[in-house]
């Protein structure tokens, strides 16, 4: 059985990663680490895409090459993820060889299958954008819509790539397909773009121009559009050569899942498909697109000089607050506003109620039970663990991440207020109570455990400390819960989980 795969989008290498990547990422690697969870077998692809003009201005910016700069990029970006805890299987870049040979190929069987024809255009260019625009676009100061730079009006050969044609196929496997893309607000701008008639798409640009790209197959003059060379890294990044531990010839496209922005998502979900439709690939199965961190209601951008540096947050105040704010404050697929207020609040959350529950438990089986709770205990609120374990599933399938952590908080709540309700160092001084007291903090230790297995994909490296704490020898997984729960150990009291001092 092909493993699970999922993608983040190939990061444009020409800047550092922001706050935007950073979300994008751990989203996916939240969804990646939860499939684990669950016993999946996960192949989880990131990457930088890295020709285009762009690239080539920034190099030209910081007086080195192209590749130069990329390789630089590829390790930044990497690094990033490394020290925000995202465990990718493979980080495509699309300068490696085997890329441009997949691009190579797929451009010529397009070609050969007169799927790619080769046209005059006439019309305006932003060199920046390596964009074409019509006449009503850039209007009567000639100014490019999107970054406001003068246009020049070119006429040049070009290959055009016929997506018009395949807009009925697009459109029909959408309707047919009411979870293709999601949240329904995207889809439905989807939608909307359909309606007007599909033009095909420039796929090349002219060396005499810009270099810094594939070479097509068939016409050496021309080099293949940055965003086309692209998309096309996910099926790359599908494939994985013989030096893999999986072993040779091991693919897993079609992707079960890719995450975007909501900015790329016209690409994601027109260009993209049509373009695997024309070279006879399956679609990707799913693809999820969110939204944008706003600060103060404006998008977080280098041009607003309103950027936030997840990695500045994380040397602040750890990984996984970074990683449990994000996606806990944003609605998986909406905008959400990024505070350091709503970011206390999260935080202080997180302290109030886990980081309460663990020391509260934890010093109470120390100290009552010696550290130890008698194996086979009775067990309370059965209902509400089976409950919060189908909700929690449920909102996860859906990707509806944010709900799925408001589950599994109140769960932590529901146990405070039973451990309020018991009170267990009332239990403690009457003897006739010690089996009372046991089902108490077994009932305790047994939410935290699940707790443990539900935050994880969140925040791995707290909740291993917790797990450790609770005398587990590791993280359970869904499916071998009541077997690491059985082989439990002494409990471990420690400074709090989630220390209010560095807020
Ligand atoms: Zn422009």
């Amino acid at each position: 059985m092909k493993p699970y795969y999922l993608t983040t989008p190939i990061y444009y290498a020409s800047g550092e990663p922001h706050i935007g990547h950073a979300y994008t990422t751990i989203l996916t690697d939240t969804l990646a680490r939860y499939g684990r969870q669950t016993g999946t077998d996960v192949t989880f692809l990131t990457g930088t895409d890295e020709h285009g003009q762009k690239m080539k201005e920034a190099a030209a910016d910081k007086k080195t090459s192209p590749k130069e700069l990329a390789d630089k990029m590829a390790e930044g970006f990497k690094k990033a993820w490394i020290d925000l805890d995202i465990s990718f299987d493979r980080f495509i870049r699309t300068t490696d060889q085997a890329h441009v040979d997949l691009v190579q190929d797929i451009l010529i069987r397009l070609w050969e299958n007169k799927e790619i024809y080769s046209d005059i255009y006439s019309g305006w260019y932003c060199i920046h954008e390596e964009r074409y625009w019509t006449s009503r676009e850039v209007g009567g100061q000639q100014l490019c819509p999107d970054c406001k730079r003068p246009v020049e009006y070119v006429e040049e050969t070009n290959y055009f790539f016929r997506m018009g044609k395949y807009q009925e196929r697009l459109l029909s496997h959408i309707n047919k397909n009411p979870n293709w893309i999601i949240p329904k607000t995207r889809r439905n701008e989807v939608l909307g773009f359909l309606n007007k008639p599909l033009e095909d798409l420039s796929i090349s640009r002219p060396k005499k121009r810009l270099d810094w790209g594939i070479t097509l197959p068939f016409d050496e003059s021309h080099v293949c559009y940055v965003w086309v060379d692209a998309l096309f890294s996910y099926v790359t990044g599908s494939s994985f050569p013989s030096e893999s531990t999986k072993g040779p010839e091991y693919n897993c496209w079609p992707a079960d899942l890719q995450v975007v922005g909501k900015d790329i998502l016209t690409t994601h979900s027109v260009y993209w498909p049509t373009l695997l439709m024309a070279s006879n690939l399956p679609l990707p199965k799913k693809i999820l697109a969110h939204g944008w961190w706003l600060s103060e209601d404006a998008k977080m951008s280098k041009s607003m000089g309103n950027v936030i540096d997840p990695l500045q947050l994380k040397e602040q105040f750890g990984t996984d607050a970074v990683r449990w704010y994000l996606l806990r404050d944003m609605p998986t697929g909406s905008d959400a506003t990024f505070t350091k207020e709503r970011f206390n609040t999260r935080y202080e959350e997180l302290a109030n109620v886990l980081g309460n529950l663990a020391s509260r438990t934890i010093s109470m089986i120390a100290k009552y039970k010696l550290g130890v709770l008698p194996s086979k205990t009775e067990t309370d609120l059965k209902e509400e663990l089976k409950e919060t374990l189908h909700k929690f599933k449920q909102h996860m399938e859906e990707l509806q991440v944010h709900s799925a952590l408001d589950v599994a908080m109140d769960l932590a709540r529901k146990a405070n207020a039973y451990i309020d309700q018991k009170e267990p160092w009332a239990l403690a001084r009457d003897t006739a109570q010690v089996q009372s007291l046991d089902t108490t903090l077994a009932t305790l230790h047994r939410i935290l455990t699940l707790l443990t297995i539900l935050l994880f994909p969140v925040m791995p490296e707290k909740m291993s400390e917790l797990a450790r704490r609770l005398g587990l020898s590791t993280v359970p997984t869904l499916n071998n819960f009541d077997v690491i729960l059985s082989e439990r150990s002494k409990v471990e009291e420690g400074s709090p989980l989630f220390p209010k001092d560095i807020l």
